[in-house]
């Protein structure tokens, strides 16, 4: 059986908006096995975004709109990462060793930028150029994501959290949205700083003058059913409001603050 390297969910391209989840799947293609790991490694954050196909597949339906999905596991090589970036492929986890990545040739190295990454990009672009052609506008691109409620031991506080680099178009209102429900603590640029040198949104969005935003919502909130429900109806009109305010429909370069000075 051959590996697809994304999944593409079809959608209404005349609104304008789109989704992405980078790191939406754990799988492998079977002659890389478990890269050596025990197989239980797949089921944790390392390998992949818990809950974020489920929570990606219910707002692309919610919303009507065209979404593509990462196919393989953040392990065999990380698309949310530059091609020059020393950690698009991981080669320690948790201090450890991962053993089908380590030591990593030139060649292999290339084997899966080509039958991997790549293919992902490519449907990426393509999907936002197809958006954009049949809107007429400025693509909004939403990429949706999830991290690990405990780091290094430290809990994590916040619920969900909006990273961004110096595009604020689809910030500023989605975190005053979220922020108005007071149960609910939204990181701005938490837990991680959303300026990344030539990551997935620097790609497809800063580097275009299309606005963005990426969400990261704490998986333990989306594991299940009930959670993916939950936050799909919270997302799905905040992000149908974003998409028809009048500076998303616009192309404007706002520069990265990784930009050489
Ligand atoms: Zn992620």
């Amino acid at each position: 059986m051959s590996f697809a390297p994304f999944e593409l969910i079809d959608g209404n391209k005349k609104s304008g908006l789109l989704l992405t989840a980078d790191h939406a799947s754990r799988a492998l293609p079977e002659a890389y096995g478990s890269l050596g790991l025990e197989a239980a490694q797949f089921d944790r954050h390392i390998a992949y975004d818990i809950g974020v196909a489920e929570l990606t597949r219910k707002l692309a339906a919610r919303l009507d709109a065209p979404a593509v999905l990462g196919g393989f596991s953040r392990l065999l090589i990380d698309p949310n990462r530059g091609e020059d970036d020393p950690t698009l492929i991981m080669q320690l986890s948790d201090g450890a060793v991962i053993p089908g990545n380590y030591p990593m040739d030139a060649q292999e190295r290339e084997t899966r930028l080509n039958a991997f990454y790549r293919p992902y990009h490519d449907q990426v672009s393509a999907l936002v150029y197809d958006v954009r052609e049949e809107s007429g506008r400025a693509p909004f691109i939403v990429s949706i994501h999830s991290y690990t409620p405990v780091w290094r031991g430290k809990a994590r506080p916040w619920h969900c959290g909006l990273l961004w680099d110096k595009d604020d178009r689809a910030l500023r209102p989605l975190l005053e949205m979220l922020r108005a429900e007071h149960l609910l603590i939204t990181g701005d640029n938490e837990p991680y700083d959303g300026a990344l040198r030539n990551d997935a949104m620097f790609k497809h969005a800063t580097s275009k003058g299309y606005p963005h935003i990426l969400i990261e919502v704490r998986q333990d909130l989306i594991a299940d059913n009930a959670g993916t429900d939950q936050w799909a109806a919270r997302l799905a009109p905040m992000l149908t409001a974003l998409n028809q305010l009048p500076e998303m429909q616009e192309v404007q370069f706002f520069g990265s603050r990784t930009d050489p000075v």
